[in-house]
Formats: C-alpha cells, sequence, structure tokens
C-alpha cells in the first residue's frame, strides 16, 4: 500500500480519498443524527405525558385532603411522589383557605434540565387548589445518553468497514494503475524511452497505458530507422558509388583536417596522386563496364595494400589519391613504389596488364592545400611524362 499514501498536491487520488471521507461521514452521519433526533423527540414526548398524567394523579389524590383540610391523610400519596426520582418539587396550594398547603422540595434532585407542570385540584366540580410539579429529565438525558453512544458505536463500525472494503478496491483498480501511468508519462515527457510497460488491466488507465507503449515502440523504430537512413546518406555523401572509396568531397575533407593537425601540432603527412595509364585505351578497347570493372579492382589493390590510416579516395575518373599521415617523404615513395609493382603484378580480368603513374609529396608547412596539390600533380605529371609506370616525388619538397 505504500503508493497509497503518496499524495501529491492536485493530485486525483487526494479528490478521491476525500470525497469518500466525506460521502461516508455525510451519509452514516447524517443517518445518524436523523434516527438520534427521532429518538429524542419520541422519548421528550413520552416524558411530557408521563409528567402530565402524574401531575393530574397527584391532584386527583390531593382532592379530599384539602377539603377536608387534613394534610395528614396527603401522606401516602406524598410518600409515593418521593420515591420517583425524577421529581424535584411538589407545591400544593389551597385555593379554599388561599394558602399553601403542602410544600416539599428535593434540592438534591434539581440537576439537567426542569420541567413544571400545574394541574388543578377539583372537588365536585369546584376549583378547590393546584399542583404545580417540578420534574428533572435525568432519566431521559442518561438513556439518549446511551443511545448517542450506541449510535456513534454503529456509526464507527460501518465507516470503518466501509474504508476496510472500499480503499483497497480504490487502491487496486484505481490509485496504483494511475501512479504507473504517471510514471510511464514522465519517462515519455523526459524522453526516457527505453523502459517497457506492460499492461495487463482491461480498464481505461489500461488501454491509455497501452497506447502509451504502443506510441513508445512506434517512437523506437522510428528512430531506428531515421538513424539507419541518417548514417546511410552520412555515408553515401562520402563515398564513391563505383569503388565504394571515399570521393572527392571526402578526400578534401581529411587534407584540410591533416593540414590544420600540421600547422597546430606539426604533424607531418604525405599524399600519392595516383593515375592509370592510357585508361582512355581500356574503354575504347573493352567497352565502359570493363573500365569500370578495372577502376574498382584497382581501387580494391590501393585499400589491400595500404595500411588502415591511410586514406585512399577517388580523386576524379580514373584517378586517385592517397592522404598518408605520419609519413615522410621517403616512407610515401616507397609505400607509392610498392603500390606500383603491386599494380604492375596484377592479373586484371580482361584487360589483364594495366599500370599506373603515381606522383608523391610531403605537405611543408607554409603551404596551402592547393599548392600541395599542384605539386603532387606536376610530380604525377612528370611521371607520365618520363614515361607512365613510375614514381616522381615532387622535387620542390624537403628544401626547409
Ligand atoms: P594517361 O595515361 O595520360 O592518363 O592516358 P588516359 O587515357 O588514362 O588519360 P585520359 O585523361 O585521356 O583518359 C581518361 C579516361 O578515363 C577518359 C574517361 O573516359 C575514362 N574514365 C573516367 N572516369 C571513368 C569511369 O568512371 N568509368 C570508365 N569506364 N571510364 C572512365
Ligand atoms: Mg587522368
Ligand atoms: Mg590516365
Amino acid at each position: 500500500m505504500g503508493s497509497f499514501f503518496k499524495l501529491k498536491h492536485h493530485s486525483i487520488k487526494i479528490t478521491i480519498i476525500l470525497g469518500i471521507l466525506l460521502a461516508l461521514l455525510c451519509s452514516f452521519g447524517g443517518a445518524g443524527l436523523y434516527v438520534i433526533s427521532a429518538l429524542e423527540k419520541k422519548l421528550y414526548q413520552e416524558f411530557a405525558l408521563e409528567r402530565s398524567q402524574l401531575t393530574e394523579k397527584i391532584a386527583a389524590a390531593m382532592a379530599e385532603p384539602i377539603y377536608f383540610l387534613s394534610p395528614n391523610n396527603a401522606g401516602l400519596v406524598l410518600t409515593l411522589i418521593k420515591q420517583d426520582p425524577s421529581i424535584v418539587s411538589v407545591d400544593i396550594y389551597d385555593s379554599l383557605n388561599d394558602m399553601p398547603f403542602i410544600n416539599i422540595d428535593i434540592p438534591e434532585r434539581k440537576s439537567g434540565m426542569l420541567f413544571t407542570n400545574l394541574a388543578d385540584v377539583s372537588y365536585d366540580d369546584n376549583n378547590i387548589g393546584v399542583v404545580k410539579v417540578v420534574f428533572n429529565n435525568i432519566r431521559q438525558q442518561k438513556e439518549m445518553k446511551n443511545k448517542r453512544e450506541l449510535m456513534l458505536k454503529v456509526f464507527g463500525y460501518t465507516f470503518a468497514v466501509n474504508l476496510i472494503i472500499m480503499f483497497p478496491l480504490v487502491h487496486f483498480i484505481i490509485f496504483k494503475p494511475l501512479n504507473r501511468l504517471a510514471y510511464q508519462a514522465k519517462n515519455f515527457q523526459d524522453n526516457e524511452l527505453d523502459r517497457a510497460f506492460r499492461w495487463r488491466e482491461n480498464s481505461e488507465i489500461g488501454l491509455v497505458g497501452r497506447s502509451f507503449e504502443l506510441a513508445r515502440t512506434a517512437i523506437l523504430s522510428l528512430i531506428a530507422k531515421l538513424r539507419q537512413s541518417n548514417d546511410k546518406l552520412a555515408k553515401a555523401a562520402v563515398t564513391d558509388k563505383l569503388t565504394g572509396l571515399f570521393n572527392r568531397h571526402k578526400a578534401d575533407a581529411v587534407l584540410e583536417t591533416e593540414i590544420n593537425r600540421a600547422r597546430r601540432y606539426g604533424n607531418i603527412f604525405s599524399v600519392i596522386l595516383i593515375d592509370i595509364d592510357h585508361f582512355k585505351l581500356v574503354n575504347d578497347k573493352f567497352g565502359h563496364q570493363t573500365g569500370d570493372l578495372v577502376l574498382s579492382l584497382f581501387a580494391k589493390l590501393l585499400i589491400q595494400h595500404t595500411r588502415r590510416n591511410d586514406q585512399v579516395a577517388r580523386w576524379g575518373g580514373e584517378e586517385f589519391i592517397i592522404v598518408c599521415p605520419e609519413t615522410d617523404l621517403r616512407e610515401c615513395n616507397q609505400l607509392a613504389e610498392k603500390l606500383r609493382n603491386t599494380v604492375e603484378d596484377a592479373d586484371f580480368p580482361i584487360v589483364r596488364k594495366q599500370t599506373a603513374s603515381f606522383g608523391v609529396a610531403a605537405f611543408t608547412v607554409p603551404e596551402s592545400l592547393a599548392q600541395l596539390i599542384s605539386r603532387v600533380d606536376a610530380a604525377l605529371y612528370q611521371a607520365k611524362k618520363d614515361g607512365r609506370n613510375r614514381v616522381v616525388q615532387n622535387p620542390f619538397t624537403n628544401t626547409p
């Protein structure tokens, strides 16, 4: 029942609890009050009747003693009267002689509310005196007190039984699911979509909870799809479709990064620019498709024979560039030579033999990207000029 008592301001729970308490209190309390007041009314009606009857009786009993002026005859009646604890005082007045006849006062009975009753004393149709009796309501008060206590007990018992039956029901059917729903909604609000909520309840709360859960899984799958397509797009944006290598755009970005690192941290790097020899002939002789096949196999060779750190990209048509971080001109020259050999030794399908020319340059700090590219381009041009299938390093590199 832990959550039962976790009441927050503006919560539905506090409204329901207060509503239940108020409804029980009003219905049982109201019914109790009605019954008590009805009982009290009846009791006092009976009391009024008793009082007047008793007063009449005393008046009748006093007729002869007054008439014959013999107070001693009244003794027996008065003894009886004294035994009734509700009688506080009795005053009998003798109208014939215009004087008090008997006065009895019992002060210790004077408590509670006092009620006065009067009755005429008649003898032979003549009014010969007046009886005045004062009563207390001690007995009625006691009786009402007992009745009220009983009523309170019945009320308390019924109230408690109602609470005991009602509150667990309300707790398990409304409060607990509502708490869970609120927690689920809070997760939603905070974008915490990893937690799953299973709902077995068929109530309205269960329906809302299940809808939340459906929305959550739908959002998660949408996010996953979006991520996938984003990844695809991001990859496509930097990839050359034919060869699967980085494209020119990415090659530029890689070069910019390397230049920045070289400028800021003094890192060194070199580049190799490669152009396939007489590639136009491949297309002319074997067709464009074969040309494409050669290009993609050529790309594979480059990837297979370079290090992980080296970034290989298609620079354009049948030209490729390799950016080699932490590599000086000499090492880069060696790599280019190795690649040239690999290409020369490779057996390409259909065309069989294919060679390529290589230009190599190392980045020197003050120069720009355009300057670096123009130097490595010059080296490649020189390689072509010198007869192709060779590596030429830029003559202006390594000169401080
Ligand atoms: P060189 O040795 O001087 O480089 O001669 P080359 O024929 O290789 O040079 P050129 O620049 O004259 O020709 C390059 C050819 O590469 C022209 C073009 O048709 C071909 N080419 C460029 N891109 C592609 C491609 O994506 N697929 C195919 N099949 N051919 C391409
Ligand atoms: Mg070319
Ligand atoms: Mg070429």
